[in-house]
Parts: C-alpha cells; structure tokens; sequence
C-alpha cells in the first residue's frame, strides 16, 4: 500500500482525500498557498507545506509539486478535480520522477483530455457519438460548412474546455459567426488553446454519466449512473444518483457503454464517461479522467468508497469489488452550495462565514472545507459545500433534502441553499421530469422571498453577543 500521499488541491476534495488516506493509514501532505493558511486541508493533514504567496501559481506548478513530494517522502500525489487533475505533462513528470501519480497514464489523460481525440477514440470504439467534427475546426468557413451540413443548432465547444466554459449555442450561421472568435478568445484565455470543434446541439438533452473504475489487471467496472441534467450555464447545481428517468434497460446499456469506452483506452483508476440522452438516443459527450465533484453520490448508493479504490490502483492492487458485487439501493441528492447569490445573477459572494451550523441526521452527508470563522478567499471556485442526502424511496430523499437544506446554517455569505430548496419543490422535479434546460425553462423559482428563520434571527443575535464579549 502507498504510505505517503501529497494532496496537489486544496477545499473540500483536500479534505475528502486526506480522509481516505487517514483511513487507510497513510501519511497525508498538503500543499497551500498563502490565502490558504487557514484552509481545513492544512490543518487536517499529517504535514503541510506553503507553496508561496500567488493564491493560484503553486497549485498549478508541476515541477514545484513533483520536487517536494519527493524532497518529504511522498510515494504518490493525488491531483484531486481542476488544477492540475487533467493535465497530461503533470502526469507525465510524476512517472519520470517515480512519484505515481494517482489517475490514468499520462497518454490515456491526453487523448481523452482533448475532446476531439476523445471523440475519434469513442467511433472507434464503437460508442455512439454526438453528431460533428471529426478533429478541430480549420477556420471560419470549416465551421460553417460542418453546421450545414448537421443542421442548427449547433454547440461550439473548446477542445480542451471544462468546467462548462468555453461552450455556445449556435441557433444559426449568423450566430456561428458571432460566436467563433468569442469562442477561440475564451478557450485562449481559460485553457491556453484555440483549439475548437462543432457539433450537433442536442435538444433538451438529459445528463447522465457514468462511474467507472479500473485497475491495472485490466478489470473494469461501472458504478452505475448520476443524473446531472439540473444546471445552470452548463455547470452542474444538482446531481442525482441513480437517474430516476432511466429504464433498468437504459441503465444497463449506458453502464455497458461506459465499460467499452473505459476498456478502448487502457483506463485506469476512477474517471467518468459523460453522455446525452434523448428519448432513447445515447450520445457520448467527453471523458473526465479524474475524481468528481459528484462522486459522493454514487458512494451513497453503493457503499463503495472511490477514492480508497484509486489509491489503492495507484498501489498496484486490483479493485476490492467485481461488476457483481456492485448494487445500488435507494437514491441520493448532491446539493453544490455555491458562495452566489442567486438571487443578483448568482454574483459570487466570498467573505467570512461568521457562523456555521451543519446539518446532519439520518442520510445526510456533508463534504466541505469551511467552518465558522472561516475567510472564504475570492480567488477560487465558489462550491463550499457539498450537501449530499440519501433515501430509500425518490419522495423521501427529496423530503430529506428540503429537511436538510432547512438545517444548515450559513452565516455571513450569499449561498445558492434558498434556490435548491425551490427547486425540490418543483412538481417537475419532484415527478422527476426535468432536462437540462429545467434551470432556464424557471426564472420564477428565483422569486422566492427569504424569510429569517426565527433561529438564524437568535444564532445571529447570538454570534454577535459572543463576538462583543470576545468570547
Ligand atoms: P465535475 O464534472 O466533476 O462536476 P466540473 O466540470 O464541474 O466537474 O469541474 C470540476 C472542477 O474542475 C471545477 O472547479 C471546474 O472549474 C474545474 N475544471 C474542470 N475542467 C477544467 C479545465 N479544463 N480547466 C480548468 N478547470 C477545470
Ligand atoms: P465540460 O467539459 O465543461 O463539462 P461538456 O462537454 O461536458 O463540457 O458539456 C457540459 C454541458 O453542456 C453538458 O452537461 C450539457 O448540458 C451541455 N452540452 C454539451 N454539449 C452539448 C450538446 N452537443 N448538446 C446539448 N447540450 C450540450
Ligand atoms: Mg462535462
């Protein structure tokens, strides 16, 4: 087993990472930079190292990384989701240096990191595929031949794109040709290439992608599906485990699916295979080759714990579980609570949480890095909490949600809670009828008014008498 493991990410997937290696008694690094002293993952970890004042620069510096996971006895470094997770050269530069790298071989993060790749891999393979190019867009004039030729709309897309950047809507030629230099510019700026590709925009598609874990044995196994069709600007808000509008026969199917797709190209470790669907049309949409922000989901429901089983692949060591092994009970609800203020244009709104309560009971899980008293530094994602309930039954885990949402207490910044809760209330979502135009298609769920719960009012008196006695 590995002994020592370095942690190249900071926040709640820190903390859920150090977890796993207190778990499994291995020694946990982190690495800060400086806004990030007071961060969880520092205080949690065996040892921390800064690495320097930029609040971005260290966590994006492979060679910094790699030299001191070496210089304090690190066997292996877990890239987390974001920074450097997908980067193929940080991949790379761990397998020269001997340090493993915890996530697929360098060149399997590389084909599938680029989209277009990805997609002549997937035809390949056999896997359907979003209709549209084959490789990146020549110019201009490639690109409009390509619409055509498909049909609008179309979704333009930055080959190395994520994080729902990097992505338009096309309805017509006119629109296309607004939207190319908008485009390239964003992908330039965002992912260093001004690489893009086209293709057939899939009309009120649903979400759904697929868990996958692979060992170096060659064994490949699928944990089933999430449902990630709640989002806003292509940016997941909610995700559903499994998809309550799946057949037993879609699901087996799409879980199949993500196995070819995972076995045609050497896959290794935990990654997820993400498609569309549309009545019973199944395209594949990309391949991220990390852990992901919404794998605690699939956790709840099957009891497996992903993150123990990509650093015990990393170790050599072949899965704990085969395809039989794995079921699914009940269903589970990951709420990203956003420092937004949904109500102005989810504007990000960072500062300091004067107060924290968490919610808790029965099937409620909470993976989050903040804390009362806690700064939360302007320079990084706004996900500060994840809000993850589980039930038996879809009404009761919706019930649990709103139960759940009612019992946190956030204090001292705006959060995206309050919309959650409306959401839930939706008779579509609660029919579980949605796509992922359901967010767009309800601006009137953003017409809530906040009412002060009498106990947030008394917590808030509270806090602030504490404060003047400096308690
Ligand atoms: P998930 O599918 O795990 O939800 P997201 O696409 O939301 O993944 O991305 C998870 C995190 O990684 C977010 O913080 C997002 O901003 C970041 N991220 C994802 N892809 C990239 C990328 N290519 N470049 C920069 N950041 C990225
Ligand atoms: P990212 O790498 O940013 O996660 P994806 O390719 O996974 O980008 O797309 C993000 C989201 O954008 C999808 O979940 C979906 O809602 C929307 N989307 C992407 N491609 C299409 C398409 N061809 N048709 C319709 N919606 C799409
Ligand atoms: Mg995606």
């Amino acid at each position: 087993m590995l002994k020592k493991v370095l942690i190249a990410n900071r926040g709640e997937i820190a903390v859920r990472i150090i977890r796993a290696c207190a778990e499994m008694g291995i020694r946990s690094v982190a690495i800060y930079t400086e806004p990030d002293r007071y961060g969880l993952h520092v205080k949690r970890a065996d040892e921390a190292y800064s690495l320097g004042d930029d609040p971005i620069a260290g966590y994006l510096d492979p060679q910094k990384i790699v030299s001191l996971a070496k210089q304090v006895g690190c066997d292996a470094i877990h890239p987390g989701y974001g920074f450097l997770s997908e980067n193929a050269e940080f991949a790379r530069l761990c397998e020269e240096q001997g340090v493993r790298f915890i996530g697929p071989k360098s060149e399997v993060i590389h084909k599938m990191g680029d989209k277009t790749q990805a997609r002549d891999s997937m035809r390949a393979a056999g896997v359907p595929v979003t209709p549209g190019s084959e490789g990146n867009l020549k110019d201009l004039d490639d690109a409009l031949a390509l619409a055509g030729e498909i049909g609008y709309p179309v979704m333009l897309k930055a080959t190395s794109g994520g994080g729902g950047r990097g992505i338009r809507r096309c309805d017509s030629a006119d629109e296309l040709r607004t939207q190319y230099p908008r485009v390239i510019s964003e992908a330039t700026k965002a992912f260093g290439s001004a690489e893009v590709f086209l293709e057939k925009c899939i009309v009120n598609p649903r979400h759904i992608e697929v868990q996958i874990l692979a060992d170096s044995q060659g064994n490949v196994i699928h944990l089933y599906e999430r449902d990630c069709s709640i989002q806003r600007r292509n940016q997941k808000l909610i995700e559903i485990a499994p998809s309550p509008q799946l057949t037993p026969e879609q699901r087996n199917y799409i879980g199949g699916l993500a196995v070819t797709a995972a076995e045609a190209v050497g896959y290794e470790n935990a990654g997820t295979v993400e498609f569309l669907l549309t009545g019973n049309e199944v395209y594949f949409m990309e391949m991220n080759t990390r852990v992901q922000v919404e794998h605690t989901i699939t956790e709840q429901i099957t009891g497996v714990d992903i993150v123990r089983e990509q650093l015990r692949v990393a170790a050599g060591l072949p899965l704990s579980y085969r395809q039989q092994d794995i079921s699914y009970r009940g269903f589970a609800l990951q709420f990203r609570i956003n420092a937004e203020d949904p109500k102005n244009d989810f504007l990000p709104s960072f500062g300091r949480v004067s107060h924290y309560y968490a919610p808790g009971g029965p099937g409620v899980r909470v993976d989050t890095a903040i804390y009362t008293g806690y700064e939360i530094p302007p320079y990084y994602d706004s996900m500060c909490l994840k809000l993850v309930v589980w039930a038996l039954q879809w009404e009761d885990v919706i019930a649990r949600g709103e139960r759940a949402l009612d019992d946190m207490r956030l204090h001292g910044i705006r959060t995206t809670a309050s919309y959650y809760k409306q959401i839930l209330q939706h008779p579509d979502f609660r029919a579980a009828d949605f796509n992922t135009s359901f967010v767009p298609e309800h601006p009137e769920l953003l017409q809530y008014s906040e009412k002060k719960h009498p106990t947030e009012m008394a917590l808030a008196i509270a806090t602030a008498l504490a404060a003047h006695a400096g308690w």
